[in-house]
């Protein structure tokens, strides 16, 4: 599976993105789908998920020694998330670039952060920050049969 996926690269590259709790509470998910899409990234999987502590210990598993990771983990537990998979050129670097800065506070306007959100405890979305953590999450979140294979009819206007 990881030989499969590891061949995901130019217009075939992939990043998993999620609106978090606050994202969905605060009716966000439209907004950012409609972000994704005009930019011209492909959607190959979205589902709405509560996500169980085990799965979020492991998601930020690099976080875990952080003083922050137990709020961490009740935040992004305390309701439903909607995570994504975005396909397309750069698509991992272009997402973060949409997401902001970490702290919203550094998050310039344009960006999801820089417009809808004031504090790091609070972000309402997360992206992949590399091809392999989009791999790892990818398959941590998403089982092979809920992504979708699908030639987009804009295909030849966007590349
Ligand atoms: N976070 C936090 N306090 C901090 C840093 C991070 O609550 O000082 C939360 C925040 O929700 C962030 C998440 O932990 O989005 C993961 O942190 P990371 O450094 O991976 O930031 P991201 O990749 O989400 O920008
Ligand atoms: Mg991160």
């Amino acid at each position: 599976a990881h030989f499969f996926q590891s061949g995901w690269t130019g217009v075939n590259e992939r990043s998993f993105v999620a609106v978090k709790p606050d994202g969905v509470q605060r009716r966000l998910v439209g907004e950012i789908v409609r972000r994704f899409e005009k930019r011209g990234f492909k959607l190959v999987g979205l589902k709405l998920v509560q996500a169980s502590e085990e799965l979020l210990r492991e998601h930020y598993w690099d976080l875990r020694n952080k003083p922050f990771f137990s709020s961490l983990i009740r935040y992004m537990s305390s309701g439903p998330v909607v995570v994504m998979v975005w396909q397309g050129l750069d698509v991992v670097k272009t997402a973060r670039k949409m997401l902001g800065e970490t702290n919203p506070a550094d998050s310039l306007p344009g960006t999801v952060r820089g417009d809808f959100c004031v504090e790091v405890g609070r972000n309402v979305i997360h992206g992949s920050d590399s091809v392999a953590s989009a791999q790892k999450e990818i398959s941590l979140w998403f089982r092979q049969n809920e992504l979708q294979l699908w030639e987009s009819s804009s295909r030849n206007w966007i590349y």
